[in-house]
């Protein structure tokens, strides 16, 4: 029981307008099976954002469990997403790998508005490898604000979740194993071994980040989806891997995205960044439900409207394409090429399958107000 969650269920439930004839949740639903919605869903992943548009300071929910949910539930009220994203940082991913006293080498909570800045826990590959085969990460996990902070900050927002009759989804997410295996090393370490390494050693090195990804679903299933998270996004790396690098290390992705599939209902995979067409088409095979995907890659010359053209295809009948204004322009163009971004993705895209609209990544903290709020009102302007 959370009071800041029952304060928000006693303010808004039954009190808030309803959105189209759909709740949010069964819009996300039915896009997410690519069936007909009465609107198009709109739900930015807002993560940091919530917190500065709710007037907090990371300072001051770092270590808050009850004011990152509040943060949340604020953004939600009062800009009706259809789906409540959770608040994560990267403490939450990697300090259960660092022993207590040693975090504050690692992490570095800067301004209010600032990401959470992290140095790669290890430089050079034996040591990442021993950290995985010493399993770090159950002796510190305990400790870790993985335990104290995101967990606890999850089941809040599940409890309102339910709390509102199932109205409005919670979008649980994790780090897929490429994810994983470069936040851990660093991504520039990283793809300098894809080059520079023994290619047994960087499988070992894979297979275990692996086995420790599988092993954190176990988590989420038992603690997750056993409080009615239905709806989940794959964060994955692999932004800057070439189709070589796909072929020999792309297995690892695929366990975790086949093992994720059978336990969540929604399940998504998260691209963001240049998009390299192997690794679209890659994903496109996979058994997920929908892609939130980014940019074109450097080298490919189609313009905004053409690649969303281009992606919906990979998709049909297959996947539900998530995606506009890119990351970029969410935080740095005016509201009118907002506007006129998620328009053409929408037009570009509905001919062939469904449509969410949720830029590549996670709304920068800096982005304006009127940013967010151009989306939303661009999806719910548009004629489906
Ligand atoms: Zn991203």
């Amino acid at each position: 029981m959370s009071e800041i969650v029952d304060s928000w269920v006693e303010r808004l439930k039954g009190k808030i307008e309803p959105i189209g004839s759909m709740s949010h949740w069964e819009r996300m639903a039915a896009a997410f099976e690519r069936k007909p919605v009465d609107l198009i869903p709109v739900a930015p992943e807002l993560d940091y954002w919530q917190i500065t548009y709710a007037g907090y300071g990371h300072d001051e929910t770092f270590n808050d469990v009850d004011k990152t949910t509040d943060s949340c539930l604020k953004t939600w009220a009062d800009l009706r997403t259809d789906a409540i994203w959770i608040y994560v940082d990267i403490g939450h991913q990697l300090d259960s790998m660092v022993p207590p006293e040693e975090r504050d080498k690692y992490f570095q909570v800067r301004g209010k508005k600032d990401y959470v800045l992290f140095h790669p826990l290890t430089n050079s590959l034996d040591e990442a490898i021993a950290l995985f085969e010493d399993k770090v990460y159950t002796r510190y996990m305990d400790s870790s604000r993985a335990a104290s902070h995101f967990t606890p900050h999850i089941l809040q927002l599940l409890e309102f979740q339910e709390k509102m009759d199932r109205t409005v989804p919670v979008i649980v997410g994790c780090a897929t194993p490429s994810n994983h295996a470069e936040a851990v090393v660093g991504v520039e370490n990283f793809v300098k071994w894809l080059i520079t390494e023994d290619k047994a050693k960087m499988k070992h090195y894979m297979d275990l980040v692996t086995e420790e990804r599988l092993g954190a679903l176990d988590f989420y299933n038992e603690f997750f989806i056993n409080n009615g998270a239905e709806f989940f996004c794959m964060w994955g790396g692999a932004r800057t891997w070439g189709p070589r690098q796909l072929d020999e290390f792309g297995y690892a992705d695929r366990a975790f995205v086949d093992k994720a599939c059978k336990l969540f209902k929604y399940p998504f995979m998260h691209h963001c960044g240049k998009n390299l067409p192997q690794a679209m088409e890659i994903i496109a095979d996979m058994p997920c439900k929908a892609v939130q995907y980014d940019e074109p890659y450097y080298s490919m010359d189609q313009d905004w409207r053409k690649w969303c053209e281009t992606a919906a295809k990979w998709f049909e009948g297959k996947k539900c394409a998530m995606n506009a204004p890119t990351t970029q322009k969410a935080c740095f163009a005016k509201p009118d090429e907002i506007k006129r971004m998620v328009n053409d993705f929408l037009e570009a895209t509905v001919p062939y399958t469904s449509a969410v609209v949720m830029p590549g990544c996670e709304i920068d903290s800096y982005a304006p107000v009127e940013n967010v709020k151009a989306m939303i009102d661009a999806a719910r302007e548009f004629n489906v």
